[in-house]
């Protein structure tokens, strides 16, 4: 999703006469589009600024701008080290509010606006911005908002433009793709979009990530199985295995449904290559808790894992639970379903 919300700040950054820079210290701007997900992003960015002070002091028109999914926390972190900190849905407006322009552009729909997309062949289409779901470890609910769903028309116009342009791969976008409905038909959800994409005449495939297991439907593993252009590639977040934890990370499913669905799947297109998220350490995570998620893990052969170690996120529930599990014991843990994952790979080599 950040890869996309840049490539629509490249447009506007050009429509303010801006083009790409070869090296940092060549630009008279630098964006930076922050992910408030994991701390360890945050730190990242910290890490930048003794190299954009000097970059500063060498160059006195250096603008230093702030973007993306950024905590109110972070926000005031940040706030003494850039010259502006923008809102990603408030790019119709940038111009205007970094001083270049007077005029409003009159777009409202950040959504709207034309990306210059890094790579044509592989195109990364949001359908959806926000989440409404509120895992509890998770920032997105407070840094994206609530839950907002583009029209179907204007994806499928999108992916029609891009596939002109020989786009190879689509890949569809929203922080749970299972909740969309389209607000102009609400007859069209997911698996209807999905179909009308794969109607899409052109030579290219279908991805999209994420869908919660939780409202995962028969009709949509029904249109995945069907649909020629959608690929047999699914990331189904699975984030535990163990249902106390599941509860309190506010995922309404439990381990047994997780499995059931996957079966589901895997039944109904056999060639499905699949991956997971897991975080491992969350509060009050037992070593008996994490090897119920180490027995899922196994048990149910994921094709590839993205394991991550909690980190609290100021205004989520889970920062305010106790951060029991020692940064020793969530490295082991990492460790652990990683080495599954890389006897895997090099097995296969
Ligand atoms: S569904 Fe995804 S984006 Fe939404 S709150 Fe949960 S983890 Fe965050």
């Amino acid at each position: 999703m950040n890869i996309s919300d840049s490539e629509r700040a490249i447009t506007i950054l050009e429509t303010m006469g801006y083009k790409p820079a070869s090296k940092q210290n060549e630009a008279d701007l630098i964006l930076i589009n922050a992910c408030s997900v994991r701390g360890s992003a945050i730190d990242r960015i910290h890490g930048m600024m003794p190299a954009f002070k000097i970059l500063k002091e060498k160059n006195k028109k250096l603008k230093l701008v702030l973007t993306g999914c950024l905590l109110k926390v972070d926000r005031k972190k940040f706030e003494e080290n850039f010259d502006y900190i923008l809102d990603i849905k408030d790019l119709p407006r940038w111009p205007h509010l970094l001083g270049i322009r007077n005029q409003e552009s009159g777009i409202r729909d950040y959504l709207k606006i034309k990306p210059k997309y890094t790579d044509e062949k592989i195109v990364y289409i949001p359908i959806s911005n926000g989440c409404d779901n509120f895992c509890t470890y998770c920032a997105v609910p407070y840094t994206r908002d609530r839950l907002k769903c583009r029209s179907h028309k204007d994806v499928l116009s999108e992916v029609k433009s891009v596939i002109k342009n020989g786009a190879r791969e689509i890949w569809l976008l929203g922080q749970n793709v299972n909740d969309y409905k389209s607000p102009a038909d609400s007859s069209i959800k997911f698996p209807k979009l999905l179909k009308l994409v794969n109607n899409i005449p052109g030579d290219f495939i279908i991805k999209f990530t994420s869908p919660h297991p939780k409202n995962f439907s028969k009709e949509l593993i029904k249109i995945m199985a069907s649909c020629k252009k959608i690929a047999h590639y699914l990331n189904l977040p699975m984030q535990s295995g163990d249902n106390k934890i599941l509860k309190a990370m506010n995922r309404p499913y439990t381990a047994q449904q997780y499995k059931t669905l996957v079966k589901k799947i895997r039944r109904a297109i056999p060639d499905i290559k699949l991956s997971t998220d897991v975080i491992v350490g969350f509060p009050g995570e037992t070593k008996k808790q994490f090897e119920n998620t180490l027995k899922l893990f196994k048990e149910l052969n994921f094709d590839m894992g993205y394991i991550a170690r909690f980190s609290p996120r100021p205004g989520t529930l889970a920062a305010k639970m106790k951060d029991d599990v020692s940064p020793k014991e969530k490295a082991r843990r990492w460790n652990i379903i990683n080495t599954i994952l890389l006897k895997k790979w090099s097995r296969r080599k």
